[in-house]
């Protein structure tokens, strides 16, 4: 008997109607049952009213221009809070427009749920061409790492629940789930609906480390001469702070904090060895990696960045396949960070020897020259601006408010901004991570703003702007503390290109001395245009102070760039000559 025909029975046989509810509700229930408050999406068929519902419902509905960006937007909050974040599509594009965002989650290990309206089964998979016909399931299970779809009212509890636990346990990661059009309005008994839900418990159980890893790992660290610690986002997800403090500070072990896990100890600790990386790189004997894959970031733990000196490499990492991936493996800890951070300060109680003065003072000798060398370049104050002297006002800004979060994309603006800006909490830096991928700006800010509450401050290339530059109207539609700032150098990498042919503009450049601080006032939001680092920091400053949406147009020389910023070996060129 089906849902309906029962309450028809039921309300015929007595006076008192049997409650009801839908698929719709139980989405709703089934989400806030696993303490998710907050869906980031763009509404539309068939999961417009399932938006308006949570609204109503009490959770917070954050309305993007594109789901890519809604999906970013979500995936930073999972990062962030280290419960998966949820973004919202409407069915074929806007789901596919999703699915780059659960790709890049995935691929970065922030836990994301794509969840998805879709056609009907029937005829989707007959090709009968239904409005926005795609399988989708199918088209997201190679780019995330758990996918399913729903049928049954009655399965969704155990759908979110699946989902939930797919994101956040082991390695993190994006999960999709599929809910065709037919589920929402699926009637059924709600106190047996009420019952289907599940909440699920201990969602991402420790995983501790085995004993003799432990101590094989304990065995390499100790015969160490020239140690060091990578940390990477994993170590930033973790949120074992305290621990991996306590960790390299009784160890008295440098370490190099990966894009993403600057600030975990601040930049400016004694033993941070972020001013001299390529000295610590090459002549380093025992590398922990804490968190941090030795992917193409690190070149891949080889070549010549790693110098000569043979190495042994400790990896923590909660992911068994992750060991060897790229170089052998000496002691391979796997585990969730925490544990296997608290295991190692264990160990390190008795019989911990520092590393010798030579290595700490070599260090710190190289940091002296570079940190010097650096200062020199902050401080010229030329006309246009160059990056370096932009980024010297930006630098200042977020010394005197470490606890603002830092967005970072673009190709020089983010490879200099990484340098220059100190970071001294932990997961207030947030940037274009494992892909190098451009797009995550306004998604990235306004997730981080909706999740924290904390002030914004987006540091964006033009062109790394672009592709979410709409979004300016979301932040001022929810009136978010973002200070967006763009360096503005008329194109990508530099805006000096030209059509040899005299036709069209180069492939490179955009509209010169475009005013995109006009595009925030459109909205209702601050803009303003600065030459200078002065005006830029005044800007900045006001804007912070005030948490107003403000974009601010940093004029930067054209010339100043370099062709795919610190990555040009990446970018092959032709070498052939045409007559
Ligand atoms: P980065 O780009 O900063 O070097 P990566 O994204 O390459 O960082 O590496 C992050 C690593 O952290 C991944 O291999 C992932 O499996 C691991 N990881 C994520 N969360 C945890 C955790 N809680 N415990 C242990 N490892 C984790
Ligand atoms: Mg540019």
């Amino acid at each position: 008997m089906s849902a309906v025909a029962q309450v028809i029975d039921v309300s015929a046989a007595a006076e008192t109607e049997q409650e009801l509810t839908d698929g719709f509700h139980l989405v709703i229930d089934a989400l806030k049952l696993n303490d998710i408050d907050t869906i980031y999406g763009v509404p539309g068929i068939p999961i417009t009213d399932l938006g308006r519902m949570a609204q109503a419902e009490g959770i917070r509905v954050v309305s993007f221009r594109h789901e890519q960006n809604a999906g970013n937007a979500a995936a930073i909050a999972g990062f962030l809070t280290k419960k998966p974040g949820v973004c919202l599509t409407v069915s074929a594009p806007g789901f596919l427009n999703g699915l780059t965002a659960l790709a890049n989650a995935t691929t970065n290990c922030f836990p994301m749920i794509l969840i998805s309206g879709s056609s009907e089964r029937e005829i989707v998979d007959l090709q009968q061409g239904d409005y926005e016909e795609m399988d989708q399931l199918a088209i997201a299970k190679p780019l995330c790492k758990a996918a399913f779809r729903v049928l049954h009212a009655a399965d969704i509890g155990i759908g979110v629940a699946r989902a939930i636990r797919a994101a956040v346990s082991g390695r993190p990661g994006g999960v999709y789930l599929d809910l065709p059009a037919k589920l929402f309005s699926q009637v059924m008994d709600a106190d047996a609906g009420a019952k289907s839900l599940v909440k699920v418990i201990d969602a991402a159980p420790a995983q501790l480390p085995s004993p003799s890893a432990v101590t094989r790992a304990l065995d390499v660290l100790k015969s160490a001469k020239k140690p060091l610690i990578i940390l990477g986002k994993g170590a930033a997800y973790a949120q074992a702070d305290a621990e991996i403090r306590s960790f390299i500070e009784t160890s008295g072990i440098p370490f190099l904090p990966m894009s993403m896990a600057k600030g975990l100890l601040p930049d400016n600790h004694p033993l941070s060895a972020g001013a001299a990386r390529s000295t610590v790189l090459k002549d380093s004997d025992v590398v922990v990696l804490v968190g941090a894959r030795l992917n193409w970031l690190l070149s891949h733990g080889k070549g010549k960045t790693w110098g000569d000196a043979p190495k042994k490499f400790i990896q923590i990492d909660i992911e068994p396949k992750e060991m060897d991936s790229n170089v052998e493996i000496a002691a391979p800890l796997v585990g969730d960070i925490g544990s296997v951070i608290e295991a190692l300060n264990e160990g390190i109680k008795t019989g911990w020897k520092a590393p010798a003065a030579e290595w700490i003072d070599a260090i710190n000798a190289r940091k002296e020259v570079n940190i010097g060398k650096m200062a020199q370049r902050l401080l010229k104050n030329s006309t246009p601006m160059d990056f370096h002297s932009a980024l010297g006002a930006l630098k200042q800004v977020i010394k005197e408010r470490p606890d603002a979060i830092l967005v970072n994309e673009g190709a020089n603006t983010l490879d200099l901004a990484r340098g220059v800006i100190d970071m001294y909490q932990p997961r207030k830096r947030l940037d274009v991570g494992t892909w190098g991928v451009m797009g995550i700006g306004m998604g990235f800010a306004i997730g981080a703003a909706v999740e924290t509450g904390k002030p914004v401050l987006a540091v964006e290339g033009d062109s790394a702007f672009g592709f979410s530059g709409m979004e300016v109207e979301t932040i001022c539609r929810y009136n978010l503390p973002v200070c967006v700032v763009i360096f503005n150098n008329n194109g990508i990498y530099r805006g000096t290109d030209t059509d040899p042919t005299g036709r069209d503009p180069g492939t490179t450049v955009f509209v010169a001395d475009s005013r995109y601080d006009k595009m925030m006032e459109a909205f209702g939001g601050v803009g303003v245009h600065v030459t200078t680092p002065d005006e830029l920091k005044r800007a900045v400053d006001e804007a912070m102070d005030s948490g107003k949406p403000t974009l601010i147009n940093a004029v930067i020389d054209p010339a100043a760039g370099s062709e795919s910023g610190n990555i040009g070996s990446l970018n092959p060129q032709s070498v052939v000559k045409k007559k």
